[in-house]
């Protein structure tokens, strides 16, 4: 059982902080909407009037708030969590922000004393209220450690991300990839729709393929990743079905931002020489064009 300080009872974190509760840990919670507060009191919560009262004589200060500057505020505005907090305490910030924002405050919180790690966590609010958060840890081996029981209530799945600021470049990358895939996915299915086709049909067949399954499992590990660019399928090949798809797209009026995106990396990886190699190669291409040493010889 601990005590802790919760700050930002929002979609997440409210059934974040009842769940933590739900085990057996002792909360005071602040959040700026009255009614958030009520809610978590009447679940067994004690209120409090600012971040510094909510932060007093706990063990653990959990934040979840919309923004980064949001965060400093509370951290460091008047009544914030840095005038009442003891030095023993931990303060983990669960909220998804800017990096670089959380290096500065760490690395501000080391600078007056305190401990401070972030968890920013995946899946959606669904997940939040039946205690299955994937948390992304980002602090020291003790402090993840000290921190375990907590994820644990809030949580099915915590990934140790590799030290500070690392859990949070994990988030954002996660992030992107799911957003833009998002964003992705709605062209296809808009595509589909425009052109005839059931939902459902193409759905069975893109749910078998790395359109559904995504790369890093399925084309990438015995490609690009093994070192390995011999052609299972072709830049080239690639290209001319991208083309086909924007051009069947043009024709029925659907506008395909990320494709025509797409199909560009595979110009540049053509236009770099690589029209022979597999079409895991884009990876290489994009790691070369950003400066990064080659892997692949
Ligand atoms: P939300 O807007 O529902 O909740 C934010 C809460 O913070 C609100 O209750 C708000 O009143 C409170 N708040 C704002 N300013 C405050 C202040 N100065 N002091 C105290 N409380 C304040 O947002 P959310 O969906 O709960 O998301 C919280 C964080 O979790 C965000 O960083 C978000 O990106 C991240 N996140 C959200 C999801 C999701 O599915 N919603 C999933 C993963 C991560």
């Amino acid at each position: 059982m601990s005590t802790i300080g919760f700050i930002g009872l929002g979609q997440m974190g409210s059934p974040m902080a009842a769940n933590l509760i739900k085990g057996g840990n002792s909360l005071k919670v602040f959040d700026i909407n009255e009614e958030a507060v009520s809610k978590l009191v009447e679940q067994g919560a004690t209120a409090a009037i600012s971040p510094a009262e909510a932060a007093n004589d706990v063990e653990f200060i959990v934040t979840m708030l919309p923004n980064g500057a949001l965060v400093r505020a509370t951290l460091f505005g008047e009544n914030g969590i840095t005038t009442t907090m003891s030095k023993d305490a931990l303060h983990i910030d669960m909220s998804t922000i800017h990096p670089m924002e959380t290096d500065a405050l760490v690395k501000e919180m080391a600078d007056a004393g305190f401990q401070m790690m972030e968890a920013p966590v995946g899946r959606t609010s669904d997940h939040a209220i039946r205690g299955e958060l994937l948390i992304m840890a980002g602090g020291t081996k003790e402090q993840i450690e000290k921190a375990q029981p907590l994820f644990d209530c809030m949580g099915n799945e915590t990934v140790d991300c590799g030290g500070q600021g690392k859990g949070i470049r994990v988030k954002i990358i996660n992030n992107y990839m799911s957003i833009a895939l998002n964003a992705l996915s709605a062209e296809a299915a808009t595509l589909a729709e425009a052109i005839g086709l059931e939902f459902d049909a193409a759905l069975k067949v893109m749910n078998g393929t790395p359109a559904g399954k995504g790369h890093f499992t399925t084309t990438w590990p015995g490609k690009v990743l093994a070192g390995n660019l011999d052609p299972a399928f072709m830049i080239d090949l690639a290209h001319k079905d991208l083309g086909i798809a924007l051009d069947l797209a043009n024709q029925v009026n659907v506008p395909m931002p990320c494709g025509a995106a797409s199909r560009e990396m595979y110009s540049i990886a053509r236009a770099a020489g690589r029209g022979r190699q597999d079409w895991t190669a884009v990876l290489e291409q994009l790691r070369v064009t950003s400066g990064l040493e080659p892997k692949i010889k």
